[in-house]
């Protein structure tokens, strides 16, 4: 028995990383998936790879309002309904606040926070006409403990747990279920980027002593999105190795 079955997902930011592997195991999982990225060349090859039928990439800027509305419609118009909504395009944009600049900020909170908004938005109201769904929102460790050279990314993931609760309340009575992931240290390209002091300072922090890899939180996605969450709404669940429990 697979846990998605007939399910249709889409997957923002899904071209590569944390999304890839939500999507890749979605797949795995018997859903069919829309993987929508900033870079729609790499979206359409990661769909490919997917294979025969099971996925659709197209190009979406998550802060866009028309971008994602299409990005919805096209999973509407090519597999027949919205069962899962997972909104996880990010981006960092690191400095101190004593070099962070205005548009560094607002770009942070822009993609995380309006884009996920954008996104729930649009999911719900396909879930909300359909009596059922999920939605779940890449938050991060961050939003829950505030990183030193992140105002903007712990703001933006901190709002991105507000957002989950509201629209989880908005949403439940309608069948639709939202929750949140908060992931800690996870070894993709976002990571992979950070100088070596800061991964060794992070490390330390981390009862399991290892990274986490995307697959660990594709795993818990494929939970939140399967009836195996079927309780749960408003939730959320880090995958952190214990760091900050
Ligand atoms: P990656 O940088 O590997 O992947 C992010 C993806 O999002 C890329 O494909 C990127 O496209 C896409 N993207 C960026 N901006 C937009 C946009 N405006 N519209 C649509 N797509 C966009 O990051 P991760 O896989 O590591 O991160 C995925 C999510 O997980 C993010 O929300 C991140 O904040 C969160 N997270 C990650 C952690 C980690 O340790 N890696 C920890 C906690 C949370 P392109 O390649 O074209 O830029």
């Amino acid at each position: 028995m697979t846990l998605l079955e007939g399910r249709i997902a889409l997957v923002t930011g899904g071209a590569r990383g944390i999304g890839l592997a939500i999507a890749t195991m979605f797949v795995e999982q018997g859903a069919r998936v829309v993987l929508a990225d900033l870079d729609g060349a790499a979206a359409g090859r990661a769909a490919e790879e997917l294979g025969d039928g099971r996925a659709l990439g197209t190009r979406c800027d998550v802060t866009a309002e028309d971008d994602v509305r299409d990005a919805v419609g096209a999973a509407v118009e090519r597999f027949g309904r919205l069962d899962v909504m997972v909104n996880n395009a990010g981006v960092t944009r690191d400095a101190t606040m004593r070099k962070m600049t205005l548009d560094d900020f607002r770009a942070v909170l822009d993609i995380h926070v309006t884009g996920t908004w954008l996104g729930t938005r649009a999911a719900g109201a396909v879930m909300r006409e359909q009596g059922s769904g999920s939605i779940i929102n890449i938050s991060s460790i961050a939003g829950k403990v505030g990183n030193f050279g992140q105002t903007n990314y712990s703001a933006a993931k901190a709002g991105i747990v507000g957002m989950t609760k509201a629209a989880a309340k908005e949403l439940a009575r309608s069948g639709v279920r939202v929750n949140a992931i908060q992931p800690g240290l996870i070894r993709t390209a976002m990571t992979e980027a950070m100088p070596q002091q800061a991964w060794d300072a992070k490390m330390a922090e981390i009862p399991m002593a290892r990274a986490g890899e995307p697959s660990e939180v594709a795993s818990v996605a494929t939970f939140l999105a399967c009836d195996m969450s079927s309780y749960m709404t408003g939730a959320v669940l880090e995958v952190t190795g214990g760091r900050y429990m």
